[in-house]
């Protein structure tokens, strides 16, 4: 279209114009966003909950500089009323050890450094098999409350884990209106990951065997806590991609616990190819916080490493509250609410504190 050039008249048709794009653009945002939460049957409250910890850059939340906030004294709910993943080791300052009295400590457990649901198993760090290796590993046909297909009759994975895929698919299953989600892998032990490389590497070549498939021991698959998901009609379609299910959990996953581990734009991080097909169990509201910053696993790792337990990252989701904090010690001061500990496999702890909101 020709640009017309006419001084004032056309000042004012311009400014019109931005006027009514500006106001197209706003409007078109907003029904995007309703539409978003209501596809996702979440109400405009749990969402505004969940945008506490986005990671807007507005005055309001969190500021990185404590002399901006008018002080972020220790306890001072409105200094990190944010909660949004951001650098601030001053106030992330510990406790003196000899302030806390024994009998107000909480030991870990002995190996806890490399199990729980944050463990980062990559090809830099790889899984720690020990007798207790994923204590409550099952075989999924025999605990699954949901009905769906398993390429496998023998797969197994972390009980738990398991727990939650079943409500995720079960959800998929009634919002899709269609039964096609299935499970092609799960737990792996070492030596199947061993086999399943070799072939893999004689079949496509050394070069595809490294990208897609992690050396036995460094694969997520040992954890009991990654689940390869396929479509399923009578038989495994190639890829999880494009289908409606697939579309759906990719969404939704994070709601239930899961993250999409290997997405193409983290490949330099993660090490391995985009795979639209793994997911792994990390736990709420861990999830929804790497989601929602856009961060995966291994940075999330690195991020947590900013928040003490009188300086935590604080999430409110559905009805609970969350503080997240990471310590290198092999102990904290016994927390209020109910509390769970994840090693890291690398350096130190993450504790998810959790009270329910009333
Ligand atoms: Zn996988």
């Amino acid at each position: 279209m020709a640009a017309r050039r006419n001084g004032k008249r056309k000042k004012r048709n311009t400014a019109a114009i931005i006027l009514v794009s500006l106001l197209f653009i706003l409007v078109t945002a907003v029904i995007v966003l309703l539409g978003y939460l209501v596809s996702n049957g979440r109400t405009i409250r749990d969402f505004m909950e969940g945008s506490a910890f986005m990671p807007s850059r507005s005055e309001e939340a969190a500021p990185a500089d404590p002399a901006q906030s008018g002080g972020t004294e220790n306890g001072d709910p409105e200094s990190h009323a944010g909660a949004e993943i951001e650098s601030d080791p001053e106030a992330g300052a510990e406790d003196p050890e000899e302030d806390v009295p024994e009998e107000e400590r909480y030991y870990f457990e002995e190996g806890q450094l490399h199990r729980g649901d944050l463990i980062l198993v990559n090809g830099e760090y790889p899984y720690s098999f020990t007798d207790n290796q994923a204590s409550d590993l099952v075989y999924i046909r025999g605990v699954k409350t949901v009905d769906y297909a398993l390429a496998k009759d023998d797969l197994m994975a972390s009980r738990h884990a398991v727990s939650f895929l079943d409500v995720m698919i079960r959800d998929c299953t009634s919002a899709i209106g269609e039964d096609s989600t299935g499970v092609t892998e799960a737990f792996r032990t070492y030596e199947y990951q061993d086999e399943l490389y070799a072939e893999i590497e004689e079949e496509y070549g050394e070069e595809y065997a490294k990208d897609y498939v992690a050396s036995p021991g460094y694969s997520e698959h040992h954890t009991g806590l990654a689940f390869d998901l396929g479509v399923y009609y009578g038989s495994y379609a190639d890829s999880f991609t494009g289908s409606a299910n697939a579309e759906w959990i990719n969404e939704n996953a994070q709601y239930y616990g899961f993250i999409r581990r290997y997405r193409e734009d983290k490949t330099d991080i993660t090490g391995i190819s985009g795979e639209t097909w793994h997911y792994r169990y990390v736990g709420v509201p861990h999830s929804i916080v790497m989601e929602l910053n856009d961060l995966c696993l291994e940075e999330y790792i690195d991020r947590m490493r900013e928040y003490t337990q009188q300086n935590p990252l604080k999430v409110s989701f559905s009805s609970a509250h969350y503080e997240v904090f990471y310590t290198a010690k092999d102990w904290i001061r016994i927390p209020e609410g109910t509390f769970t500990v994840s090693g890291n496999n690398v350096d130190g702890y993450i504790v998810t504190v959790r009270t329910d909101l009333t």
